[in-house]
């Protein structure tokens, strides 16, 4: 659909889900289990799947599908392996969200493999939504988890290779966050976002991928939505919010990317420089995405089948 077309569409000829009238509680979807993952990591979509085939919760499966990718040492985007901050040093971000609006978060998390189960601790465990650096890493260790250098031969290679000209790096060039939402056999909708962030970034930066609301929110009435991207320009519109609210308002899932996307390219005159990308679920099971410039792939999961997409950017 050409821009002018949608813009149209939105303002004339809104298509209100009739789930939002009804009783929200109940999904439509026929083709329950449901996933939807930024990029393309397939096995990460196949563990979650095959949780959910086997009748487990959404945030089970979306923890689960997040740790297939922290734990590959290859990817240097996510988990053990990112490429390190400027000062040498892996600090991870990750989220999750239920059915029920629980949430967990951690950030700038140092050696600890899975952020992604440390924030589900916080969500379950504590009474808090969000634990940082020391605070979360001493937490993880009380809860089992494993002290572990994170720094591969792979990245270490890399930032020393970096370290030689400190080139500015647009977040671009070097990261991808794993955002998962997952739609259960109960209808129930559950959503996480784990990352290394930004490549080389200062010491002590934090990007949207631990913000709720941020890189991620889930509500259970309506959908779920997750970011990648330059968390910097996410936090600053509440992507994964706004997203779930314009879905609320009677948009598709990806007109709701699209018009969120659209405050992005407003706010920078029309032309933004850099890369993000939203995806996001509907209560009935449909899905959804779209992306500012360039392309972006993404997973969808539906009837035990996964499909690539390749969304091309609203400027490009
Ligand atoms: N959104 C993440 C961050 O800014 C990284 C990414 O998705 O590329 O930390």
């Amino acid at each position: 659909m050409k821009r002018r077309d949608f813009f149209k569409r939105s303002i004339f000829g809104l298509s209100i889900p009739s789930f939002i009238f009804g009783n929200s509680k109940v999904s439509r979807n026929k083709n329950k289990p449901v996933i939807i993952t930024t990029w393309n990591y397939p096995k990460a979509n196949e563990i979650a799947l095959g949780l959910l085939d086997n009748h487990g919760n959404a945030i089970d499966a979306v923890e689960a599908g997040c740790r297939i990718v922290e734990a590959d040492e290859e990817n240097i985007y996510v988990g053990i392996g990112s490429l390190p901050d400027e000062n040498g040093k892996v600090t991870l971000d990750s989220s999750v969200m239920d059915s029920r609006g629980n949430c967990g978060s951690v950030a700038f998390l140092q050696n600890i493999i899975h952020p992604v189960s440390v924030a589900r601790k916080v969500m379950d465990d504590t009474k808090h939504v969000m634990l940082v650096g020391d605070g979360a890493k001493k937490f993880a260790l009380s809860k089992g988890f494993k002290h572990k250098n994170l720094l591969t031969k792979k990245s270490s290679k890399a930032w020393r290779e970096w370290l030689k000209n400190k080139r500015n790096m647009s977040p671009h060039d070097t990261h991808d966050t794993i955002s998962m939402l997952a739609q259960d056999h109960n209808g129930d909708l559950a959503g996480a976002c784990t990352t290394g962030g930004w490549a080389y970034k200062m010491h002590g930066r934090v990007g949207d991928s631990p913000i709720i609301g941020a890189g991620l929110y889930v509500d259970n009435e309506i959908g779920s939505a997750a970011a990648t991207g330059l968390g910097e320009e996410v936090i600053k519109i509440s992507g994964s919010f706004l997203v779930v609210e314009l879905m609320r308002q009677g948009y598709s899932p990806t007109e709701a990317c699209e018009k969120a996307l659209s405050r992005v390219i407003k706010g920078h005159n029309g032309n933004p420089d850099f890369q993000i990308g939203f995806i996001a679920m509907r209560k009935d099971g449909e899905v959804g995405s779209a992306c500012l410039k360039w392309s972006f792939d993404y997973l969808v999961s539906k009837n035990m089948n996964t499909k690539l997409y390749k969304v091309k950017g609203l400027i490009n």
